[in-house]
């Protein structure tokens, strides 16, 4: 019987897959079947994770854009479409995270973080729907966070941003369900990646997090990929707008 879980001969982009998140949920997808475009700026690093993954056996091609660039993410998707062929699933994951006290944090870094994490997937999603309108179907995952609704001392722009894309995620499914577009959220916990590098080396603060989350340890970021594989296929075609919590219960709790 066929899987309703199943991605074969579907095309998945997904934004910062270099390493982390992007790179484990690229993986996951192309172990469902999809084949995969990589993205990020370093072009060196790219081209490591593509080779990685081909030689995992997975259908892979990279792209290096920044996603704060507009220009660059039309010229991207544009290429795309016509070199690659169409994209039926996008995941803006690409992101980043300052840390400073709120009353230190300097201006640009504010830009920084919010272009990034939020005017990314606004550009992505819109270049990208675009094509997917006309063609009745795709599935759009906004990578978004236990910050979306919670906050935590020096990251406040971060939160800002995270808060910001799961509402995006839910007006975009307002705003294209009538097309046949999927488009949901993701929203992790606290996950073992080069972006949490500080943080993992902080003892005081791993067992803070270890306390804190009721599963007790970090997430790692292969447990993205089931979250990623149902809201990329058809097994999740009535769900839209919803924001899907990978965090070991993390918001579950006080
Ligand atoms: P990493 O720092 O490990 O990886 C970030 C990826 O994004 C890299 O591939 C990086 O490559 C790319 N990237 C960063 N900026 C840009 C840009 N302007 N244009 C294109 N690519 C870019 O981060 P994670 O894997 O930890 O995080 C991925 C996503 O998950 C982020 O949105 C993050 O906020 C979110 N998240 C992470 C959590 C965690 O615990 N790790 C928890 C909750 C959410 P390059 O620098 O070469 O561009």
């Amino acid at each position: 019987m066929p899987s309703p879980f199943d991605l074969s001969g579907k095309r998945a982009l997904v934004t910062g897959s270099s390493r982390g998140l992007g790179y484990a949920m690229a993986q996951a997808l192309a172990e469902a079947g999809a084949s995969v475009v990589l993205n990020a700026r370093d072009n060196v690093a790219l081209g490591a994770a593509a080779q990685d993954l081909a030689a995992k056996g997975a259908s892979v091609n990279a792209v290096a854009f920044d996603v704060t660039s507009e220009e660059s993410v039309k010229d991207a998707i544009e290429w795309c479409e016509a070199e690659v062929g169409p994209i039926d699933i996008v995941v803006n994951n690409a992101g980043m995270q300052h840390r400073s006290t709120l009353e230190d944090f300097p201006a640009d870094k504010f830009d920084q973080v919010i272009r990034t994490n939020l005017h990314s997937a606004f550009y992505v999603g819109q270049a990208v729907a675009r094509h997917m309108i006309p063609r009745g179907r795709g599935k759009i995952i906004n990578i978004c966070s236990i910050m979306s609704n919670l906050a935590r001392p020096s990251i406040a722009p971060y939160a800002a941003s995270k808060a910001a894309i799961a509402n995006l995620t839910r007006g975009m499914a307002v705003d294209w369900a009538k097309h046949g577009l999927n488009i949901n959220g993701i929203a992790p916990g606290y996950i073992r990646t080069e972006l949490n590098e500080a943080l993992l080396k902080n003892e005081e603060f791993n067992t803070w997090v270890e306390k804190r989350t009721p599963m007790g340890r970090w997430g790692e970021p292969a447990e993205l990929g089931g979250a990623a594989i149902f809201l990329a296929s058809d097994a999740s075609l009535y769900v839209n707008g919803h924001i899907l919590y990978v965090d070991g219960a993390f918001t579950a709790t006080v």
